[in-house]
Order: C-alpha cells, then sequence, then structure tokens
C-alpha cells in the first residue's frame, strides 16, 4: 500500500516536510468523495480525522481512479476491481474492499460459463452492436423490432420476446448479439445458447448430476436467446421436459425469451412433433408451439448470405 509518507518521499524540493504534508492533507480534505463522507459523518472528531488520514488519503485515491475507470483490465487499483469503502467503527475510521460493477460482471460471465458451455460466443456476435448493423432493405424491420425489444425489454414485468426467422447467414444471431449488448447497457443480464449444443450438453450431464442445475440457470435468466432452436434433434424428451418446462416457468416469471430460426412458426412446430405429423406427438408440439407463438413477435429477417461473401 502506498502510504502518505511514502508518496510524500516522491515529493522532492526544498519545501519542508511539515508544508507538503498540510498540502496533500488539504488535497485529501478537498475531495469530493472525503467531503461526502464528512457530510454524511458530521460529529467525527478532528483527532478521529487525524488518526485516520492514512485511510482517507488511500480512499480518495482509489476513488478518484474509480471516477476515471479505463476499464477492468487496467484497474490501478491495490486490488484489481475492487473499491473501497469508508466506515466508522468505535471512533476510528476503517476501509473495506468490496467488487466494483465491472469486476462482479465478470464474474458472473465466468460462473455462467464454467455452468453452461453452450452459450454462445464467437467474438464478432459478442461484440455486435446495433450501430454497426449496416442497413438493408429485407433486415430492417427485423433490426427495428430488436432494438425496441432492447431498449423496451422489461424481465419480471413484461415476458413478451422476439421469434426471428430467415435463411442461413442474414444476420439473425448478430441482431441477437446485438440485443445483448445493448441489455447489458441497461443492466440487464442475456444468456444466449446455441440451441442444438445446450440440448446435447444438457442430455450428457443427466449422468454427471449437474442437469438440474443447468436447466435452473436458463429457466431463471433474465432474457434468455436461444439460438437456432429448429437445427437440434428433436426427441419428446427434449421438447417436453426441457423446452416446454423452460419456457412454461419463464412464462409464469414473466422472462422474455428470444430465438432464432431457419423456420417460421408452422416449419417449427412440424420439427417439433418429429417422428409424428398427426397423432399425439403433434399435439404435444402444439402445445409447446403455443408457449413461442404467443409470447414472441414474429420477423422474418432477409437479404444477402453474409457469409458467402466472407473469405
Ligand atoms: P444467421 O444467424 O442469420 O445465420 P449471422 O448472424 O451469423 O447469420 O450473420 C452471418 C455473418 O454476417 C456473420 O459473420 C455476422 O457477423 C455478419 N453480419 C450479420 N449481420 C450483420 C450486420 N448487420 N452488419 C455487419 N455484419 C453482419
Ligand atoms: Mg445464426
Amino acid at each position: 500500500m502506498e502510504s502518505i509518507q511514502s508518496s510524500l518521499k516522491h515529493m522532492t524540493g526544498n519545501r519542508s516536510f511539515e508544508k507538503q504534508f498540510t498540502q496533500l492533507k488539504e488535497a485529501v480534505f478537498r475531495s469530493p468523495h472525503v467531503q461526502l463522507f464528512l457530510e454524511e459523518h458530521p460529529s467525527l472528531s478532528p483527532i478521529t480525522l487525524e488518526q485516520g488520514l492514512s485511510k482517507l488519503y488511500e480512499y480518495q485515491k482509489e476513488q478518484s481512479h474509480c471516477a476515471h475507470c479505463p476499464g477492468l483490465q487496467k484497474c490501478p487499483n491495490l486490488m484489481k476491481g475492487y473499491q473501497p469503502t469508508l466506515y466508522v467503527e468505535r471512533d476510528s475510521l476503517e476501509l473495506s474492499y468490496s467488487p466494483c460493477p465491472l469486476k462482479e460482471e465478470e464474474e458472473r460471465e465466468k460462473k455462467k460459463r464454467s455452468l453452461i458451455r453452450s452459450l454462445y460466443i464467437p467474438k464478432e456476435i459478442l461484440e455486435a452492436k446495433f450501430d454497426d448493423v449496416e442497413s438493408e432493405p429485407g433486415r430492417s424491420i427485423a433490426s427495428h423490432r430488436a432494438l425496441e425489444f432492447a431498449l423496451s425489454a422489461k424481465p419480471g414485468e413484461d415476458g413478451m420476446g422476439l421469434y426471428l426467422y430467415g435463411k442461413f447467414g442474414v444476420g439473425k444471431t448478430f441482431l441477437m448479439g446485438a440485443i445483448a449488448n445493448e441489455l447489458k447497457d441497461r443492466g440487464i443480464d442475456s444468456t444466449i445458447v446455441y440451441v442444438p449444443d445446450f440440448f446435447r450438453e444438457l442430455k450428457q450431464s443427466i449422468g454427471d448430476g449437474t442437469f438440474q442445475q443447468k436447466l435452473d440457470f436458463v429457466k431463471n435468466a433474465q432474457v434468455l436467446i436461444f439460438d437456432d432452436i429448429g437445427a437440434e434433434t428433436m426427441t419428446s424428451w427434449v421438447r417436453d421436459d426441457v423446452l416446454g418446462v423452460i419456457l412454461q416457468y419463464r412464462i409464469m416469471e414473466k422472462l422474455p425469451t428470444l430465438f432464432t430460426s431457419n423456420y417460421d412458426y408452422d416449419e417449427l412446430e412440424e420439427h417439433l412433433a418429429y417422428n409424428d405429423k398427426s397423432g399425439t406427438e403433434l399435439l404435444k408440439a402444439k402445445r409447446v408451439m403455443e408457449r413461442i407463438r404467443h409470447y414472441t413477435v414474429s420477423v422474418m429477417v432477409q437479404g444477402q448470405n453474409r457469409r458467402e461473401h466472407q473469405s
């Protein structure tokens, strides 16, 4: 910890130690963070403040780092990603450290990644922004709806989601990435899973005991994005005991679920009925489909296949 004393050592010149000390002290007491603290604790005695000077110094220094935050990777604080809180205990000033919002977010992401491996994370998608969405006539309605959702979503109060469908490579997943980023700026956490991998992962996790944990996580995601539904191998277990269960819960809790698919609603319904397009399977498929139809706005995404134009 860089103390006041060692800070003073950095200061050179002919001025007396005392003068420098007084100046530093004044600077500490002038800092807005310390001033606020003093306003909230008007009865602190001068002795307490004097004895707690190094704490006050540390506090204002680190808080001012945070006020000019250069991002978590470049955090200059003593403990990277931690912010000090100043408090009074038995007439003495004390500091405690807790993770800052950026650190908390990183921790949440880490936890999420360690639990669910099929989270969808190509870099270009993770960094997608609405500002980068190149406009193209076939996609403008979809972009508009996507932005509208991102700006107005209220998980827990409004469970309405989106269903973006269209051909391969038109930018459905990209739009979902842009939604996730916009939501993040609003402090809303979203979970994007690539459906074929996710269902496979869930199936495998039955053996290792993490199935319920994974299922619960996805059930409770503030905003859940099912990327590429319809591309998975459908079974009645996946449809009724996984997809149906997740959607039922999310509808009750008013948590929005978003989908991308190569299929429109009717085609997805057929896919969900997989081996029996007339009997009980179709009925069950219809039941799950109801939960998708009623709780999403469906938008077709058109345009060029952008992957064909890439190297
Ligand atoms: P889909 O999910 O519909 O198959 P993607 O979202 O994966 O398509 O998009 C295909 C490629 O085009 C990706 O490499 C993506 O980064 C890029 N892309 C998609 N939409 C846009 C856009 N609006 N602006 C710039 N690049 C885009
Ligand atoms: Mg996609």
